[in-house]
């Protein structure tokens, strides 16, 4: 039994990587598959944002040269990279993946619509959001709290490389204590980097609640659907 009828998974570009420090690894690209076919079995309707910081970040380039607006056309470029490689690998795996767009670019990808994307979760197929909010100045959390709330998703599933949210960065500071839930309000009380604070607060206004966990440890996607404690729950 799952304990999440709909989900948006959030995937960082970073993550995608692996040990490469650039790109896409196949091997993690491969493991974020699997674990999405093993939850797509389950029943749970999957929409997938994710983010480009493994090829661009706008404002990265913003320090070399590059004019912001320019830069982050090009990272939301980089998220449709990486939607149509897992796309690919999902694919592979005979699982049938629509890559839809925030920017026109037929035949790439469709063109996002809400209705568009919940008709193909209600037939089973999973949904890849690619390009975030298809705005510069923003982020691909902010994109993905945005689809989650557009397609009334019931939860937000960050993935990240750590397992929830710490009273301070735990790769840094060995004594920092990981919470087990924490209210948006928290966050924003203790200046907790957990995602960009517009994404924070859309979700906030909207209702929609957060789980922070591990992806990069296989099977952890099925855990928290099943409803295992691994992670961090953000609510109201
Ligand atoms: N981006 C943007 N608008 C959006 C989403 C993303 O301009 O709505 C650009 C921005 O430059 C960002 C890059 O795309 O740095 C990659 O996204 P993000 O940094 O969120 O990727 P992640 O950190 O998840 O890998």
């Amino acid at each position: 039994m799952n304990k999440f009828n709909r989900i948006l998974l959030k995937l960082s570009g970073e993550s995608l990587m692996g040990e490469q420090g650039y790109g896409i690894d196949v091997n993690r690209l491969h493991d974020y598959a699997v674990q999405i076919k093993e939850a797509h079995d389950t029943g749970v309707q999957i929409a997938i944002v994710i983010g480009g910081g493994n090829i661009f970040r706008g404002l990265s380039g913003v320090g070399k040269g590059f004019d912001r607006v320019k830069g982050d056309q090009m990272g939301m470029c980089a998220t449709v990279i990486n939607s149509l490689a897992l796309s690919s690998a999902l694919g592979a795996l005979g699982v049938k993946a629509h890559v839809l767009t925030a920017i026109r670019m037929e035949p790439i990808g469709e063109f996002y619509n809400k209705w568009r994307a919940i008709q193909y979760l209600n037939q089973g197929d999973v949904v890849i959001c690619a390009c975030g909010t298809g705005s510069p100045y923003f982020t691909t959390d902010t994109g993905s709290s945005l689809r989650g709330i557009e397609i009334e998703a019931d939860v937000m599933l960050k993935g990240t490389r750590v397992d929830g949210i710490y009273t301070a960065d735990p790769e840094k500071d060995p004594s920092a204590r990981k919470f087990d839930d924490i209210s948006y309000d928290e966050i924003y009380r203790r200046g907790l980097k957990v995602m960009d604070l517009t994404a924070t607060a859309m979700c906030k206004e909207n209702g929609l609640p957060i789980y922070v966990f591990n992806m990069d440890k296989y099977g952890n996607l099925a855990r928290v659907l099943r409803g295992e404690p691994i992670g961090t729950y953000v609510h109201r």
